[in-house]
C-alpha cells in the first residue's frame, strides 16, 4: 500500500472543494424521463440529441447483427476483425461527411489519440483552440509535436501563431466544432481563410456538431459550406448517433495511413457487430429524417430564449447545448443538486473543466424534449434560481 495513502487524501481534498461526485446511476434506459433512486427524473444531460439511442430501426439492426455475427468481433481491425458492417459503415460515413472515405474507431476518444498521434511529429507544429476537449489535448500530448495554444475563437490570437509557425514542416490548425462546455460554434470560415493563407491543415473535432449542425446533421462543414476545405473531420458515434464509437473522414491516403500507423486502431479489438450495425443504421435514418433535428432545434432555441428572458445568464451557448452560468464550484453543485431534488437531472460542471469562478449547470436539449419537459425544467429552475438569488 506504501503510497497509495495521497489517493484518500486527494480525494478528501476533493469533497472540500465540492468536486466530489461519483457517478449517477440510472435504473431505465434512453428518453428525455428516466428512473433514478426510484425516481422519475428529467434528463437533461444526455447527448443523446436526436433520440436515437431508443430508436426501433437502431435496436432492430443490433439484434439482427447479434445473431448474424454473434456478440463480439473477435479481433482487431487488421487481422480478422473486419467485417461487412464495419467497411459499410465507413463507405456510409464518408457519404455522410462527402469525403473520400472515414475510418471507424471504438471511440470519439480513441479517435483523437489516433489521428494526432499519428500524424503529428517532431517537425510539425499543433496550433489548437483553447478550449478543445481533453481527447484532442491528449492526443496531441501522446507527440512531439510544437504545441501552441489560441484564444478561444480568436481569431488575431490564432494568425498570430500562424505568422510564427512557417518553418515546421507542416501546420495543423485544431478546433471543436462545438464547444462542449458553452454550447457555441467554431468560426470556421475565418479559421478556413486563414489555414489557405498560412498553408495549414484543418482538422475538426465533431463531436457535438455531428447530427445537430449543418442538412440532416453533417455537420459544421457542411453549416457553414466548407466542403473540400476542411481536410480532417473527426465525430463520434456516441452522441447524436446514439450508440458508441468514432470516426475520422477525409481523403483515402489519410484512412490508408491511419489503418497503418494508427496505435489505436491497430492494437484494440473492433467494434462489436451490434455497435458497427446499429450506427450503419443510424447513418441512414439520419440521412431521411431531417425533422429530427429541426425538432431538437426548436425546442432548444425556445428553451435558451426563455431562460435568457427569465434572467439566467446562458453564456455563449448557440446550439442545444445551454449552460446556466452559476458561479463557484460549490455554489454550482448545490444548485444541481437542488435542481435534482426537483426532478431536473443536469451536471453541474466546476473547474478545472471550466474557470473556477464559471461554474455551471449544463442542460442538453434533444429531439426527445416535449414542450411540457421543458416547462417542467424552467418551473424548476425559476424556483431554485430564486433560492440563489440568480433572478
Ligand atoms: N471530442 C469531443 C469534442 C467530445 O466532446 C467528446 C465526448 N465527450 C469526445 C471527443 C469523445 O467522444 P466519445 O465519447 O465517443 O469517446
Amino acid at each position: 500500500m506504501a503510497g497509495l495513502e495521497r489517493l484518500s487524501e486527494e480525494l478528501e481534498q476533493l469533497k472540500q472543494q465540492g468536486r466530489y461526485r461519483l457517478p449517477a446511476i440510472w435504473e431505465s434506459g434512453s428518453g428525455s424521463w428516466m428512473e433514478m433512486g426510484g425516481r422519475r427524473v428529467l434528463q437533461m444531460a444526455s447527448n443523446n440529441y436526436l433520440g436515437l439511442t431508443d430508436h426501433p430501426r437502431l435496436k432492430q439492426a443490433a439484434i439482427e447483427a447479434t445473431q448474424k455475427y454473434g456478440v463480439g468481433a473477435g479481433s482487431v481491425r487488421t487481422i480478422s476483425g473486419t467485417m461487412d458492417i464495419h467497411d459499410q459503415l465507413e463507405q456510409e460515413l464518408a457519404a455522410f461527411k462527402g469525403t473520400e472515405a472515414a475510418l471507424v474507431f471504438q471511440s470519439g476518444f480513441t479517435t483523437n489519440q489516433g489521428v494526432f498521434g499519428t500524424l503529428l511529429g517532431a517537425e510539425d507544429v499543433v496550433i489548437s483552440d483553447e478550449l478543445n476537449h481533453a481527447s484532442i489535448i491528449d492526443g496531441i500530448r501522446l507527440t512531439k509535436a510544437t504545441r501552441k495554444i489560441y484564444k478561444h475563437k480568436d481569431m488575431d490570437s490564432l494568425e498570430e501563431a500562424l505568422r510564427g509557425a512557417s518553418s515546421y514542416r507542416s501546420r495543423f490548425i485544431v478546433t471543436d466544432g462545438v464547444f462542449s462546455m458553452d454550447g457555441d460554434i467554431a468560426p470556421m470560415p475565418q479559421i478556413v481563410e486563414l489555414a489557405e493563407r498560412y498553408d495549414a491543415i484543418v482538422c475538426i473535432d465533431d463531436a457535438h456538431a455531428s447530427g445537430v449542425l449543418g442538412h440532416c446533421g453533417k455537420g459544421t462543414t457542411d453549416h457553414f459550406g466548407l466542403h473540400g476545405r476542411v481536410h480532417i473531420q473527426i465525430g463520434t458515434l456516441s452522441k447524436a448517433v446514439g450508440v458508441v464509437g468514432g470516426y475520422v473522414a477525409g481523403s483515402r491516403e489519410l484512412k490508408e495511413y491511419l489503418i497503418h500507423k494508427a496505435r489505436p486502431f491497430l492494437f484494440s479489438t473492433s467494434q462489436t457487430p451490434a455497435v458497427a450495425a446499429s450506427c450503419l443504421e443510424a447513418i441512414r435514418v439520419l440521412r431521411t429524417s431531417p425533422e429530427l433535428g429541426e425538432r431538437m432545434w426548436a425546442s432548444a432555441n425556445a428553451f435558451r430564449s426563455q431562460l435568457q428572458a427569465d434572467g439566467f445568464d446562458t453564456g455563449a451557448s448557440e446550439t442545444p447545448i445551454i449552460p446556466i452560468v452559476i458561479g463557484d464550484s460549490a455554489r454550482t453543485m448545490a444548485f444541481a443538486a437542488r435542481l435534482l431534488e426537483e426532478g431536473v437531472f443536469a451536471p453541474g460542471i466546476v473547474f478545472p473543466t471550466v474557470a473556477a469562478d464559471k461554474g455551471r449547470v449544463r442542460f442538453i436539449i434533444t429531439a426527445s424534449h416535449t414542450a411540457d419537459d421543458l416547462e417542467f425544467a424552467r418551473q424548476a429552475l425559476l424556483k431554485v434560481g430564486r433560492e440563489f438569488g440568480l433572478v
